[in-house]
């Protein structure tokens, strides 16, 4: 089956079959400004057209497995045509409606305030954000990540990756409706923060983001996409070279050599630290962006007073930010704990002390965390759960 958004495929089809060009624009408005996804929904197109074009395409062959509904987050957990499964998670930002603002900041004195507090009574919805996957599994290996676990299944094609965001566009419709001006809630913030390492799937990564960025399709702004990687350094200068004006996150988790190469060992192995700040160097001052600096808390290995100073003195010179992630404990990675909340906190302060500026991922940040296999994992182990009680149970009555 070919995918109705795909241009590359439904231009030539069209000429083929003698269809007018102008319907190529009416397919566009109806997927990418009415978030459809069912060919017969698009009212623009006579029944016969549209019969003609189902006979070829679609425009969502995903299936919902499962999907977590959060205040702030909706997670999805898709089966693809090919039977495999991947996460993408929403995170919806949201800014208190000024006649809330005053009750908030009284709350937030009491300390009656959380951020599960979040409501769309008193938030107003200010922007949606995707976290998309770039493979099924990942062949990094991270010590502490689920995604590795499951070792490396596939690479997504550019449509599966560009489809996660349509499909939550046309989700995002039926949950928020329109805005106040007429036009619609749309995903505006696109990371490359879910299952897989985007840099070794890096043909399919650029040509998804070419049709996120084209302004008859998603239309999205080069500063409002992110890539995030585990330092895969060669990639990196080729995002440079090839011109790809995009964000740039570097999962750097470990400010010395010998660290990297625990936590991440293959890339570290095949990039030293060295290597990799200097191509952080050349990304910085090719392209005049910030860096963001993703660095995992992870309790007497990562967090002490001495690699805090370390990590300090590495990006003082730098330009860049510093994410401090609470590790996210989970159930394949028994060893490994979460830092405690007052150890992140000095370790902030160590690290400003050198000058460089540094956030602690909120309550949203440690949602987003869960787009990293971790829903998939725990859906998995259920239903391996599930399937072993089944088994057990059908040899018990066997017996
Ligand atoms: N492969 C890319 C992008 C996907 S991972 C990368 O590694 O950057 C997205 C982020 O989640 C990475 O920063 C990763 O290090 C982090 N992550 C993975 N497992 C985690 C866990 N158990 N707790 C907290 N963060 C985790
Ligand atoms: Fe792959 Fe990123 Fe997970 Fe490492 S953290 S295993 S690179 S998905």
């Amino acid at each position: 089956m070919n995918y109705l958004f795909d241009q590359a495929t439904l231009l030539p089809y069209l000429k083929e079959q003698k269809i007018p060009a102008f319907r190529a624009k009416q397919i566009r408005q109806a997927i990418y400004k009415e978030s459809l996804l069912d060919i017969d929904d698009i009212s623009t197109l006579s029944k016969d057209l549209r019969d003609k074009l189902k006979e070829d395409f679609v425009i969502n062959d995903f299936t919902l497995k499962e999907k977590v509904e959060g205040p702030e987050t909706t997670k999805f957990l898709f089966e693809l045509a090919d039977g495999k499964i991947i996460e993408t998670v929403l995170m919806y930002h949201r800014h208190v409606k000024p006649e809330y603002e005053d009750e908030i900041k009284q709350r937030k004195i009491l300390r009656s305030w959380t951020n599960h507090d979040i409501s769309p009574e008193t938030h107003k919805l200010n922007r949606i954000t995707i976290c998309i996957s770039s493979q099924v599994g990942c062949a990094v290996w991270c010590i502490f990540c689920v995604t590795g676990k499951l070792g490396f299944k596939k690479n997504l094609p550019r449509q599966e990756i560009v489809l996660q965001i349509i499909y939550a566009n046309n989700y995002i419709k039926g949950k928020f409706g329109k805005k106040e001006d007429g036009t619609r809630n749309k995903v505006r913030n696109v990371v490359f923060m879910g299952m897989g390492e985007p840099m070794l799937n890096y043909d399919e990564m650029v040509q998804s983001i070419h049709a996120m960025q084209d302004q008859t399709a998603l239309w999205l702004s080069k500063r409002h996409i992110t890539i995030s990687t585990s330092g895969v350094a060669d990639k990196i200068r080729q995002l440079i070279d090839d011109k790809i004006d995009v964000r740039l996150a570097l999962s750097l988790h470990a400010p010395n050599q010998e660290l990297r190469k625990e936590l991440i060992p293959m890339i570290a192995r095949r990039w030293d630290i060295d290597e990799l700040m200097e191509t952080i160097d050349y990304y910085t001052k090719s392209t005049g962006n910030r860096l963001f600096y993703e660095y995992i808390m992870i309790k007497d290995k990562t967090d002490t007073k001495v690699i805090g100073n370390q990590l300090g003195k590495l990006l003082k010179h730098r330009n860049g930010h510093v994410n401090l992630i609470p590790y996210n404990e989970n159930p394949a990675m028994p060893d490994l704990e979460t830092s405690d909340y007052d150890q992140i906190i000095k370790f902030k302060k160590t690290v400003e002390s050198h000058g460089v500026t540094v956030t602690v991922r909120d309550t949203l940040g440690r949602d987003v965390k869960w787009a990293c296999g971790q829903l998939w994992y725990e859906v998995i182990m259920k239903q391996r759960i599930e399937d072993m009680e089944a088994d057990a149970e059908a040899n018990t009555t066997e017996s």
